[in-house]
């Protein structure tokens, strides 16, 4: 008698387990499947540099939910979908791509993409002002050649950089489509997760991909320096967004000012609208169109500019202090090399700046591996002889040659580890 109870115990227990296991298996393929994909960068054909596949510091598999904050475990979203993450990546700033490195690392996501096949949704996560050698476009090639793989039924939701291009095969082959409203781009996270979940309303709702996408192209094209959206005009245009979102009916607007660091033709200003009601969708599209033309005069830089040398005699003559000057020609925010030592050069060829009573100057900076290794090695108030700079872009003088005294060992010690 108790042997069989025992038994109808352990029977009772395996059927628990196999129901709910079977449960649990329902219940996730009721889920839809969303696989996570993208290449980030914003590359600068001016730059001599090019940008290898390292670079991308790539995410593979369940190492891309690490980038993102609304897929920790303890998420909602996480929850609401069976994820499937292929290949992530995001570089900084820089020079072209090179062909090997992008072939590489797209044909590893589409050879990921299809292993994960059959999909209902994508969600590509992307900047826009990738430049590859011997392409234009990278990602509308991209995304065409993610389309061969996962096919046409798939729901694709993209977002990007406000400072990216779309393409019309970029936002043909999208379904959803978004970038951020803010620059600086404070927003970044808030945008991307607006990508995925406008993505999951459609996919659970079954409504699918949008009825209605409206794409027009501006004839604008603006340094980054110029679309700061904490002042006007960017700050009215990006803030008239919100108020055109409607549901289903317009599901979203975006504005995308591109990326003038690259000499391509899909590079200039682009308007995106879409959502299931046809008058609503154009009516967004085109009012956000006319609103970005109509101001496209009153776009200026954040902080005055002049020519170097204006600029300098202004420094000199002022009692602000600090009176600061950026070099907006080498910005490795935007894809320069950030060693240029064309202006380093010229502050210590000033003749205000060689007399032992006269301003001091801080030049931030010029990258030197090498100087600073020697610094480390001399240890602090050394004199070094050394040199810095123009290693990757060496168009302008040379390399800047110091004889300097080590200080801040502590610092140089934490940057060449
Ligand atoms: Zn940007």
């Amino acid at each position: 008698m108790r042997k069989s109870l025992v038994s109808l115990t352990l029977l009772l227990v395996a059927a628990t387990a196999f129901i709910s296991c079977k449960s649990n298996k329902k219940a996730d393929s009721d889920l839809p499947r969303v696989a996570i994909a993208g290449l980030a960068i914003e590359s600068s054909t001016f730059s001599p540099a090019v940008t290898h596949a390292e670079a991308f510091r790539a995410r593979r598999g369940e190492e891309v939910f690490s980038y993102y904050p609304f897929f920790s475990e303890d998420s909602t979203l996480i929850h609401e979908a069976q994820w499937l993450p292929t290949l992530r990546g995001h570089a900084m700033p820089g020079g072209i791509v090179t062909r090997e490195a992008y072939e590489t690392l797209v044909q590893e996501t589409l050879e990921r993409l299809e292993a994960v096949l059959p999909l209902d949704g994508l969600y590509f996560d992307i900047h826009g002002a990738m430049s590859v050698q011997g392409l234009d476009d990278p990602e509308g090639d991209f995304i065409v050649r993610i389309r061969e793989v996962i096919g046409t039924d798939v729901v694709i939701s993209t977002c990007m950089d406000l400072h990216g291009s779309v393409s019309p095969r970029l936002a043909q082959n999208t379904d959803l489509i978004t970038c951020y409203r803010l620059a600086p781009h404070e927003d970044a996270i808030e945008s991307k997760r607006r990508a995925v979940s406008n993505l999951l309303s459609r996919l659970k709702s079954g409504k699918g991909k949008p009825k209605y996408k409206a794409w027009i192209p501006v004839p604008i094209l603006l340094a980054g320096e110029q679309t700061s959206t904490r002042i006007e005009p960017a700050k009215s245009l990006y803030g008239a967004i919100p108020a055109l979102i409607d549901n289903d009916n317009m599901i979203d607007a975006s504005i995308w000012m591109s990326y003038p660091w690259a000499d391509e033709p899909r590079n200039h200003g682009v308007v995106v609208a879409y959502g299931d009601d046809k008058e609503a969708v154009g009516k967004a599209a085109e009012q956000l169109a006319a609103h970005f033309w109509n101001v496209r005069e009153e776009f200026d830089f954040v902080a005055p500019t002049t020519t170097w040398n204006r600029a300098l005699e202004q420094a000199l003559a002022s009692n602000v202090q600090p009176f600061i000057i950026s070099d907006m020609g080498d910005n490795p925010t935007a894809g320069g090399a950030g060693d240029v030592t064309w202006t380093v050069t010229e502050v210590l060829n000033h003749p205000a700046f060689k007399k032992a009573d006269s301003k001091s100057v801080i030049y931030a900076s010029i990258p030197g591996k090498d100087f600073v290794a020697k610094a480390v090695e001399l240890g602090v108030g050394a004199q070094i002889d050394g040199t810095a700079g123009a290693e990757v872009d060496d168009r302008l003088p040379h390399p800047f040659a110091s004889k300097a005294k080590s200080q801040l060992l502590n610092i140089a010690k934490t940057a060449i580890k």
